[in-house]
């Protein structure tokens, strides 16, 4: 039987949370594309655990078979509603922090009282998580970071951005080499599943390093317009920008991503159209 992996983004790209209307009836033609034996599927996301089955319950989206958290820090196994970490993938990314545990790494890295660790849901063995108070002076306390973490040789992402909102700073430490586009290459080689066989879907900046890697993908319509220029300007053969039109929808989140399913696999389109 051919087995297909579909990894898609949550926020903006399955998860109709933006400011774009998504077409009545396409998250169920998805859940029944998702749902096929042949297919296996894939969250892809920033959101931590607990904020990707939250995701799951208030959207009805369907169980994936894996889901990439933490921006690719941590990979998990669901089965049957449990959830695993691969350990295949920890041992993998583990010697970028040069084998150091969480704990030991945040020892580290505390450096400043203008870092506050943010809760346990938020960490992960390959995720440690500040809140940074915005009167500090971020960029100095950025770059002091970055000279504790090469003198003490971990390979680290420090992934910076403010929350508006709650008027704070936010700063992941992530081991180097986990990132979206790794944690795809990995399952795809780990289980075994070739690169026509595969699709990624994606809106936004996070998703950029797979929408222009050799992985087959779809830019959902509804995708800002910096990261459609910025996607179009590469000219990349195996990135297809969704438009809208296909079974009458609107090309914006699932549909977009279902527009891409059609266009990369043909049998797909089959399936979906039987379906209709
Ligand atoms: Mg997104």
């Amino acid at each position: 039987m051919m087995r297909r992996l579909l990894c898609t983004d949550l926020d903006r790209t399955l998860i109709p949370n933006g400011a774009q209307a998504e077409s009545p009836g396409a998250r169920a033609r998805f859940r029944l594309l998702a749902g096929r034996d042949d297919v296996t599927l894939a969250y892809v996301s920033g959101r931590h655990r607990a904020l990707i089955e939250q995701a799951i319950a208030d959207y009805d989206l369907p169980q994936p078979d894996y889901a990439v958290a933490d921006v690719g820090a941590t990979i998990y196994r669901v089965k049957a509603g449990s959830w695993e970490i691969l350990e295949e993938w920890e041992a993998q990314v583990a010697p970028d922090w040069r084998g150091l545990s969480h704990d030991a790494l945040r020892d580290l890295v505390q450096i400043s009282p203008a870092l506050t660790l943010q809760e346990q849901e938020k960490q992960n063995r390959h995720k440690l998580s500040f809140y940074l108070n915005l009167d500090a002076d971020i960029p100095a306390l950025l770059e002091r970071l970055r000279e504790v973490l090469a003198r003490e040789e971990v390979k680290a992402n420090l992934i910076y951005s403010i929350d508006e909102a709650a008027a704070v700073g936010l700063l992941d430490v992530l081991p180097a080499g986990a990132n979206k586009l790794h944690a795809i290459r990995f399952l795809m080689e780990t289980k075994q599943f070739a690169l026509a066989d595969t699709l990624f879907a994606g809106d936004s900046g996070n998703d950029l390093d797979v929408l222009l890697s050799e992985v087959p993908s779809v830019l959902v319509a509804n995708a800002a317009s910096e990261v459609r220029a910025l996607a179009s300007a590469a000219q990349h053969p195996s990135l297809y920008f969704a438009r809208g039109g296909y079974l009458g929808m609107n090309g914006h989140y699932s549909a977009g991503i279902l527009e891409g399913a059609a266009y990369f696999w043909p049998e797909a389109d089959g399936w979906l159209r039987a379906k209709n």
